[in-house]
């Protein structure tokens, strides 16, 4: 088969792939209790639901503008202006079916052939592929554990060349739960003023923030010409099934995403932004539970983490993720690497899980070993999942 060279330079997100795995074991009959997937395992909220159902009824069902209907665009415009404290316009909105079409675009749009992007790693791994795909060279900037896995502010110093056109940043950041402090912010700001760079902020999480308050890049004095923010409805209001998130950038980069929407999708399902226009401006109380419910859960993950033999973890800031520390171990159970362990414990103990290695090319000199769990899964599957890996982990240690 005659493929071009760029598809094969296009990767995945591995996720899918353990997902995928997953359905087959249970097909068989398999008993799985899964971390793999962060996906909130909560309803899409009533009201947003009666919306997308009156849209359907009023007969929004036809294509809409390929940036997005004008009432979304002026909702997510408000409210990233409320939230971020800075003054954003409908102009400067487009509207995609999820997050990920922003970070496509992005990197479509403002990085060339033999360009470099600097890209958090261990990170969500549609970002280097993405860079991959482009033809530019993607530079990862590793995040510390010792750093409550925050990057090192002179290795990204170090890492920007005169070839280097876009940082990308995640906070609170998949898969570590960790959040970037504001001085951390005002780093990437500089060096991003200082060499003329794009910044790619994901907050896709910026509302599940455990401790602390969220700062987004945008709020830098100076940023918000030169920042492409992304965020969606996928996890914050429990819609990851129905496409939809949003960019905001300087209205000419917009005018470039709106022709990359026309050229692909079209537009965003029409009925799927009323539903979105109601999620911003409606009653936020069942968002404020599903929130505060991850943070009980994380607690208890936390907790119970912290009990396996050769398991140590920090409790992560954000997002719905722990990302513990399992060198110890693998080395017990004579694994070499977590994928081995991710494997281990998938097929052994029907506890499904993500390596190391599925987020990212390991760092230069990295020697731990890492897993990622996602807590956006019930209390009682948390607490049968710990058990089963407690289990499985001390049996040969
Ligand atoms: N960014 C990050 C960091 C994510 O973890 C995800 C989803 N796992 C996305 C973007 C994509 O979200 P969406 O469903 O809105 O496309």
């Amino acid at each position: 088969m005659r493929v071009a060279g760029r598809i094969q330079r296009l990767g995945t997100e591995t996720a899918f792939e353990v997902l995928a795995e997953v359905n087959r074991l249970r097909a068989q009959g398999k008993d799985i209790t899964s971390f793999a997937i962060g996906e909130p395992d909560f309803d899409t909220p009533e009201n947003i639901k009666n919306a997308a159902t009156r849209a359907l009824r009023d007969g929004h069902t036809h294509y809409g503008p390929s940036a997005g209907i004008l009432p979304l665009r002026e909702s997510a415009a408000r409210y990233i202006s409320r939230t971020r404290g800075v003054d954003v316009k409908a102009e400067e909105v487009v509207v995609t079916p999820g997050a990920k079409p922003i970070l496509f675009s992005s990197i479509l749009s403002c990085v060339d052939e033999g360009d470099e992007v600097i890209y958090p790693n261990p990170g969500f791994p549609i970002y280097e592929s993405v860079i991959n795909f482009v033809g530019a060279k993607a530079v990862p900037l590793f995040l510390f554990e010792d750093r409550d896995f925050r990057f090192d502010p002179e290795d990204l110093e170090r890492k920007i060349t005169p070839k280097t056109k876009m940082i990308i940043i995640n906070s609170p950041h998949n898969p570590t739960g960790g959040v970037l402090a504001v001085e951390d912010l005002e780093v990437v700001a500089r060096l991003a003023i200082d060499n003329d760079l794009w910044v790619l902020s994901d907050e896709v999480y910026s509302r599940m923030v455990h401790e602390g308050e969220f700062k987004s890049i945008i709020s830098v004095p100076g940023m918000k010409e030169r920042t492409i923010l992304v965020d969606g409805f996928s996890k914050t209001y429990a819609m990851t099934g129905w496409r939809l998130g949003f960019g905001v950038m300087q209205k000419e980069m917009a005018i470039h995403f709106a022709r990359i929407e026309t050229n692909s999708n079209s537009c965003t399902a029409t009925f799927s932004q009323y539903a979105g226009i109601e999620a911003l401006e409606g009653p936020q109380d069942d968002s404020l539970a599903m929130m505060a419910e991850f943070r009980r859960r994380r607690d208890i993950i936390y907790q119970g983490l912290g009990q396996i033999r050769g398991v140590r973890c920090l409790k992560p800031k954000g997002a719905f993720y722990v990302y513990p520390n399992v060198t110890e171990a693998c080395q017990n159970l004579g694994f070499s690497d977590s994928k081995e362990l991710q494997q281990y414990l998938l097929h052994k103990a029907g506890v499904a899980l993500l390596a190391r290695s599925c987020f990212g090319p390991r760092c230069e000199g990295e020697k731990d070993e890492y897993i990622r769990l996602s807590y956006a899964t019930s209390t009682e599957n948390i607490l049968q999942g710990l058990g089963r890996m407690k289990r499985a982990i001390e049996s040969r240690s």
